[in-house]
């Protein structure tokens, strides 16, 4: 143990043959136990397995750039007056009294884990989330982006709606300063009704490779210009249609690349800002629900060993569905539908209005019970599912406050039902504005992170697309072939527990047999 060489602005240190710490890097030896299922005579025999990897994370996170795609959105707009207010400590008056800045909502900075228990009392002992392992401050991102709409974003805050006056003025003077590149649009992705705030675009309305080099480019100059280490990109702009899937087009990483040299139509401004991200290696996040991710630019991630991740932040409905409904089915309750109705006055909820874009939403918010209804093989049958429906309207009046309805209806003991109604409402903007924010720390955090199995020479990162980032995710993407887990507390766990073996620690258990073993 180099207990000397603990940094001092670490929360805690691990004191355990498993773990080095040096100046650089926290280096640990994790020994991973799963259970091994073979099939003999139609039974099945459950082998442990133990795999032992090393896990190194450098400490020092550098200076990071956060760049939206979107900047001027509701989204967009609401994370920058936050993070400001956050950065500037700063308290504002409301109706209800004085509020100060916070970063509630956010899985990193305002919730904890447990990291044991006290010698002394036996009691829990809890840190936040953040002081696992070194991660990145928000107040010190440093932010930027593009928007085809070219309002500064202190006027875009004005036009989204969602922050308290009060707040708004102490933050609007450097707001005003902050004003979007101009972005790649093609009107045929998003709905009609945004064309009239597109006023700020890169000439030329399909798919090419002068618009790939301008992003790059304009990734380039944002990190130099900024002294960065490193730029993470978010797409936190309008829902795109789903672009069709055709072989010889978007299936590989070489078709793709020359169908955006050939200016092909199905190529999404997203895909194209993807391909920037990747060719510049900065993690590129999806949060909205279309599928930019085509095969081919799966592949060309991988290629270049460059992080993606995505699709659509899981903020209200579906975040509350993907906790409710592995609580009803893992108490052996059997659900049988699910009516899911929405209602929303901001930009996104226009852009919905339109049946492309509704359609891509609709997608996304459909499968997320799906590996929780598979998984009870006593409650369903092989390809039985609930019954699933999702509507969503236009109600201007009601702006960013959306009202989402909620209907579970399953059956209980002996053909009872039991019904339970939901009725959430709140600001849309505020509930997805921490989970960009923790998108882009573990995101970060990611790029610091290698891994080889114990006895390796050569360390490797993960793979390429993050499915760790799952839980702020409504439609996780995944690696090619590899489950999707959409149960809440399971993501939640997997991020946890990957951050304590990165400093030697066993995952969290709960089974607390200290308290009962007596
Ligand atoms: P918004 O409409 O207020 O903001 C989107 C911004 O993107 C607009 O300013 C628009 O001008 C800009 N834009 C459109 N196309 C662009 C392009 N090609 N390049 C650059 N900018 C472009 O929407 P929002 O409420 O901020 O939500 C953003 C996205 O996040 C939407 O797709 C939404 O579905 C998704 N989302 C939001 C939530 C939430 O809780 N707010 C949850 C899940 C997903």
């Amino acid at each position: 143990l180099n207990g000397e060489q603990y940094s001092a602005t670490d929360a805690f240190k691990v004191e355990s043959s498993n773990v080095t710490y040096t100046d650089a890097t926290i280096e640990s030896k994790f020994t991973y136990r799963t259970t091994a299922i073979y099939t003999t005579d139609g039974k099945y025999v459950a082998v442990p397995k133990e795999t032992v990897y090393d896990f190194k994370t450098e400490r020092t996170v550098g200076k990071v750039g956060l760049m939206m795609v979107g900047w001027g959105g509701n989204n967009g707009s609401t994370v920058t007056a936050g993070i400001l207010a956050n950065r500037h400590n700063l308290a504002w008056d409301t109706r209800e009294g004085q509020r100060a800045a916070n970063y509630y909502g956010s899985l990193v900075m305002a919730s904890t884990i447990k990291l044991g228990a006290d010698v002394k009392t036996g009691d829990d002992v809890n840190i936040p989330l953040r002081d696992v392992v070194p991660m990145v401050g928000p107040n010190d991102l440093v932010l930027g982006g593009w928007d085809i709409s070219g309002m500064d974003i202190a006027a875009a805050m004005d036009r989204a709606q969602v922050l308290e006056p009060t707040l708004k003025s102490l933050v609007r003077k450097e707001m005003a300063a902050m004003k979007p590149m101009a972005s790649v649009y093609y009107p045929d992705f998003i709905a009609a009704n945004q064309g009239d705030r597109a006023d700020n675009v890169i000439p030329g309305d399909k798919a090419c490779m002068e618009h790939v080099e301008h992003i790059r480019k304009d990734i380039r100059d944002f990190k130099s210009v900024h002294d960065l280490d490193k730029v993470i990109v978010l797409w936190t702009a309008n829902t795109e249609r789903f672009a069709d899937i055709t072989s010889g087009v978007n299936d590989t990483a070489v078709n793709l690349m020359s169908s955006i040299s050939a200016g092909h139509s199905e190529i999404a401004p997203s895909t194209i800002f993807a391909v920037a991200c990747i060719l510049e290696n900065a993690p590129f996040i999806n949060g909205s629900p279309q599928n930019t991710f085509v095969p081919g630019c799966i592949e060309l991630a991988e290629k270049h060993g460059a992080f993606i991740g995505g699709d659509d932040f899981k903020s209200g409905q579906t975040k509350m569905k993907s906790a409710l409904v592995d609580f009803l089915i893992n108490a052996g309750i059997k659900l049988t539908s699910i009516a899911s109705y929405n209602h929303l006055g901001n930009n996104d909820g226009k852009n919905l209005s339109s049946q492309k874009q509704f359609r891509s939403k609709e997608i996304s918010k459909s499968n997320v019970v799906d590996d929780m209804v598979a998984a009870n093989n006593v409650l369903y049958k092989k390809g039985e599912h609930p019954d699933h429906t999702v509507v969503i309207k236009y109600m201007p009046a009601v702006g960013d406050n959306k009202r989402a309805l909620d209907e579970y209806y399953a059956e209980i003991f002996m053909g009872g039902h039991q019904t339970i109604s939901i009725f959430n409402v709140c600001e849309d903007s505020l509930l997805a504005s921490p989970l960009i924010i923790d998108l882009v720390i573990v995101a970060e955090l990611m790029t610091r992170i290698q891994w080889r199995k114990h006895g390796e020479e050569e360390w490797k990162s993960f793979h390429s697309v993050l499915s760790v980032l799952s839980y702020m995710l409504k439609a996780p993407l995944t690696p090619t072939g590899t489950p999707v887990i959409n149960s809440l507390a399971k993501q939640r766990n997997a991020l946890v527990n990957i951050l304590r073996a990165c400093v030697g620690l066993e995952p969290e258990n709960d089974m607390t047999l200290e308290h009962k073993l007596f």
